[in-house]
């Protein structure tokens, strides 16, 4: 892999938040950015260098992004893995497209997983109709996912007889789905690897996660709940999954822990992201390199940086709801607030539509302890509402 000093340009699929938190990062080393991206504005467009307005299977716009730049990544995970085995033949490309398959599509990813030794949550692969029959009362209650094409917990329907599975099977359209069991969580944790060309790998602290209506909205580093041990099977089971892959850029592996019928914890691959994630965002603020400088050395063919995290951290999400007042009408947050906070951090995505369910920006706080972070956190949360 050649090495592109700064200045050189780096590609981007995709216009969204990751996309502008990677621009600033790639930025402050020297780079320059050009995003592709099929909307005219988005959160990443307004501060990257450059703009190729195109479709992500559009032959002119790849080349035109493979024309500019000497590396290419992604911030969206739905971006055809078609185009970036395209791209592979005239730039550097990471994560590479068959990784990116495999992210993508959750009938893959979970077979991925389960070949590499590593347990995921009980499970049915559903393609047509005929799969859902009396074999699935085990799974019951359960979650049907759609394979491909889910996010922030949409695509997936809670259903509790196999009518209602049946029902959600044809509401997604027939196309193939998980049927997953409803597990009793105890916690949610994550692990961000990131592993450069030649193999060499970093990791951040395992991150806490807690999920409200399938979008994240706290995450806290270190971990409070996870025992060394699981603390240290997530890791392995990341960096497992990360070389198992041969993979390039930035990883994140979710996982549930439940309690087995024994009482001992047990971890279960939820998902991965092919990106850096939401649950790694705090390290813009706590850790000597964030994952998305990390991404941007590994394109760039440098050195990766060092994960040390410096302060534990509590990160919350802002959605879209944080701007309605009781009645549901527009209102500013108060910012001031927030800014007034010594050890936090407000980060906004620039995004003029503030719907309800999206994400707008983030806070972190920092603290001496996770404890200190997360009652700083919860103030700050109860204050914007
Ligand atoms: P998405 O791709 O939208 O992030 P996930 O499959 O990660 O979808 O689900 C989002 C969240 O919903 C999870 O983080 C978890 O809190 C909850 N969830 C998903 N699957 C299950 C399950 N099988 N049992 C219990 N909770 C689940
Ligand atoms: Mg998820």
């Amino acid at each position: 892999m050649k090495t592109l000093a700064p200045g050189s340009w780096l590609g981007l699929l995709g216009g969204g938040q990751l996309g502008r938190m990677f621009c600033m990062a790639a930025q402050s080393l020297g780079y320059k950015v050009v995003v592709l991206d099929p909307a005219h504005d988005g959160p990443a467009i307004s501060v990257a260098d450059d703009h190729v307005l195109s479709d992500y299977l559009e032959p002119l716009g790849l080349e035109k992004l493979a024309a500019r730049a000497g590396a290419v990544t992604t911030e969206f995970e739905n971006v055809p893995a078609q185009s970036l085995d395209w791209l592979a033949d005239r730039s550097q490309v990471s994560p590479r497209g068959n990784a990116v398959a495999i992210a993508q599509d959750r009938i893959a990813e979970k077979a991925f997983v389960t070949s590499q030794g590593i347990e995921v949550a009980p499970h049915l692969v559903v393609r047509t109709a005929d799969d859902l029959g009396e074999n699935v009362a085990h799974l019951l209650p359960g979650i049907l996912k759609v394979a491909r094409l889910g996010y922030d917990g949409k695509g997936q329907a809670r259903v509790s007889t196999l009518a209602e599975a049946k029902a959600a099977f044809d509401q997604f359209g027939k196309v193939p789905c998980v049927l997953e069991k409803m597990l009793d969580l105890a916690y949610e944790v994550s692990v961000i690897v990131a592993r450069a060309s030649d193999g060499s790998m970093v990791h951040y602290p395992v991150a806490e996660n807690i999920h409200r209506g399938g979008i994240l909205a706290i995450s806290m580093v270190p971990s409070p709940q996870a025992t060394q041990d699981i603390a240290a099977r997530a890791l392995t089971a990341a960096q497992r999954i990360a070389h198992g892959m041969n993979y390039v850029g930035v990883l994140c592996v979710e996982f549930f822990v439940v309690k087995n019928a024994a009482g001992e914890l047990q971890l279960l691959v939820n998902e991965m992201a092919p990106r850096p994630h939401n649950s790694g965002h705090y390290s813009i603020d706590a850790c000597v390199t964030s994952q998305f400088e990390q991404q941007a050395r590994i394109m760039a063919g440098l050195p990766l940086g060092s994960p040390r995290q410096h302060h534990p951290a509590v990160m919350i999400n802002l959605l879209g709801d944080v701007w309605k007042d009781e009645q549901g009408r527009f209102r500013e947050p108060d910012w001031a607030y927030v800014l007034r906070e010594p050890n936090a951090k407000l980060h906004l995505y620039g995004k003029a539509d503030a719907r309800s369910g999206r994400k707008m920006g983030h806070i972190t706080v920092l603290g001496n302890t996770v404890a200190d972070a997360l009652t700083a956190a919860k103030r700050i949360a109860e204050r914007l509402g």
